[in-house]
């Protein structure tokens, strides 16, 4: 469904990505680990059209994504949404209007079904008492599961997660791993980059190790964390389990 093919990106002289080959199916959830600077949410950028590659291919859904050209690239954008670990939730807005804005302005969708769909989702997340609340009423847990409605609510079919529990308290953490758990039983796509390994080792049907911009090695988790292949991965979650 997502195929990457030899990507490369730069920070200036600073070469970030150096050739990913990586690859989502349909339904599929696949983890991004390995250490920090490797370049795991530069590769997300660079995927939703954040920042340009500057080399190599990315296709959705069969479409070669041109990202110099507007229109293909908001084709892509379409198909995907992206939560990072800031939540960047809208201040002055309900938590309910929070997950209906991008949808009704941007994709101009009939409001009251977005609306009926958003109520859902909250629910879905635990939030179903929390509509009318403003963000700043909420735990960081809460949130960040409010942008994570929020994300759904496009409709996507690839959901992207950059570090989305490292901005909270440990014992807000499990509440969001527990809400992306639900969804990966859904069957939506996911790409996800966390560094929560026992997490990463229960929901992933696939795990992809990064280092120095590559995919150096890319399994099952029994293969990444119990029979790894490759001596940077066995040396990476050794230091980390
Ligand atoms: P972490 O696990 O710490 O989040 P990461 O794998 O997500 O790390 P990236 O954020 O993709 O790593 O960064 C990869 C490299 O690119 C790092 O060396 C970083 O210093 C550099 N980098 C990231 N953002 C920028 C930027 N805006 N300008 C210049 N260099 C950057
Ligand atoms: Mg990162």
């Amino acid at each position: 469904f997502l195929d990457i093919h030899d990507l490369g990106a730069r920070y200036g002289s600073l070469r970030v990505l150096d050739g990913i080959d990586l690859s989502v199916e349909q339904g599929e959830v696949v983890s991004l680990i390995g250490p920090s600077g490797s370049g795991k949410s530069t590769l997300l950028k660079v995927i939703t059209g954040l920042m340009k590659p500057d080399r190599g291919r990315v296709t959705l859904a069969g479409a070669a994504v041109d990202y110099s050209n507007r229109k293909s690239l908001k084709a892509a954008r379409d198909r995907l949404a992206i939560v990072f670990q800031q939540y960047n939730l809208f201040g002055n807005m309900t938590v309910l209007r929070n997950v209906t804005v991008a949808p009704t302005t941007i994709k101009k969708r009939n409001r009251r079904q977005v609306e009926e769909k958003a109520r859902e989702l909250l629910d879905r997340v635990g939030l179903g008492d929390k509509l009318h609340v403003y963000p700043d009423q909420l735990s960081g847990g809460q949130q960040q599961r409010v942008a994570i409605a929020r994300a759904l609510c496009l409709e996507p079919e690839i959901l992207l997660l950059d570090e989305v529990t490292s901005a909270l308290d440990p014992e807000r953490v499990s509440e969001v791993l527990d809400t992306i758990r639900l969804l990966a039983k859904d069957n939506i796509a996911m790409l996800i980059v966390s560094h929560e390994m026992s997490f990463v080792r229960d929901v992933s049907h696939r795990i992809a190790f990064m280092a120095d911009g590559r995919v150096q090695e890319i399994g099952s988790p029994e293969q990444i964390f119990d029979n790894p292949q490759t001596d940077r991965t066995r040396d990476f979650v050794g230091r980390i389990s």
